[in-house]
């Protein structure tokens, strides 16, 4: 299936961009892989007919908005994002009525839709920076209350008004459940991921994106790391840092929308040129304006 695959893509001049969270064999015969960011940097550049984009639906679509004059193949239209369906257009027009002066900045884990009618977006690699690029003293953060309230204690001149979308993958571990881990992982540190809840930001030894994550594993001298985030990046961790320890934050820390994308579903779209993605063009333009203003900022 890898074989047939990559043969196809030389044929169809196609690349293949993959999140972090995706399944190892996904990974594999991925072009690149990254965070958020990392993929709408490379998607605005490449140069290629065609992008299959193994993630979840949002960052499909922002590869389509930052590369309108690609054919952007989505392999499984089941893998949307929880926390991007927690915020609608309908809801972010009401709460931006209510604070008219605030800035809002949308994570990129978001609908076109949104991103749409947000002043700018960001990624939990840049949401601080952008914050305190804004002049602006009032902001409204959504989805991710987490996200939101992190900004916040890095940002205490800003009034931050938090939406309650959150990621259940990240969500769901407690402050008792890193209790637990560090016990039974006394020698370890911890390096977790923004969209964790705040207590369990207030354990961490490091506080980063996946990308910014798999980097701190790297360079640090720890020698056994619990990781505070997706399953997928302790898959690459260990493969990448073999000589190191890796320990999952909770075992249940998988994105089930995240691993839905099949190396069958790949070849499959490849093969038939299907799951195409489409963004209409008023909200793709300003849903671009949105990002490339976070981009210029990070
Ligand atoms: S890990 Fe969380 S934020 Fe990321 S795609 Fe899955 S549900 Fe969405």
């Amino acid at each position: 299936m890898k074989e047939a695959i990559l043969k196809l893509k030389k044929e169809k001049n196609a690349v293949i961009l993959s999140h972090h969270y995706q399944s190892l064999a996904i990974k594999e015969i991925s072009d690149y892989v990254g965070d958020s960011l990392e993929m709408s940097k490379i998607a605005a550049k490449l140069d290629c007919d065609m992008i299959v984009l193994c993630g979840v639906h949002f960052m499909a679509e922002s590869a389509k908005i930052l590369a309108p004059d690609k054919k952007v193949l989505f392999p499984n239209a089941d893998a949307g994002c929880p926390m991007a369906d927690m915020v609608t257009k309908d809801r972010l027009e009401m709460l931006k009525e209510q604070h008219p002066d605030a800035v809002v900045v949308t994570y990129v884990n978001s609908s076109a839709e949104v991103k749409a009618i947000s002043d700018i977006c960001c990624t939990s690699s840049n949401a601080t920076k952008i914050v305190k690029s804004i002049e602006s003293k009032e902001i409204i953060v959504v989805p991710d209350q987490n996200l939101g309230h992190y900004v916040q204690t890095m940002c205490p001149e800003k009034t931050i008004h938090l939406w309650k979308g959150f990621c259940p993958t990240h969500h769901r571990v407690t402050k008792m459940d890193v209790l637990k881990v560090k016990a039974e992982n006394s020698d370890a540190v911890l390096y977790a991921h923004p969209e964790c809840r705040p207590e369990v930001l207030e354990m961490a030894d490091f506080i980063g994106t996946t990308a910014q994550i798999i980097e701190a594993c790297k360079i640090s001298e720890d020698a056994h790391i619990i990781i505070g985030t997706e399953k997928g990046v302790v898959d690459t961790l260990e493969k990448l840092l073999p000589h190191k320890r890796f320990t999952l934050m909770d075992t249940h820390m998988i994105c089930k929308n995240m691993k839905k994308t099949t190396l069958a579903d790949v070849y499959e779209v490849l093969k038939h040129e299907t799951g195409e993605i489409f963004v209409d063009e008023l909200v793709a333009d300003a849903a671009r304006s949105a990002i490339i203003k976070m981009m210029e900022r990070s």
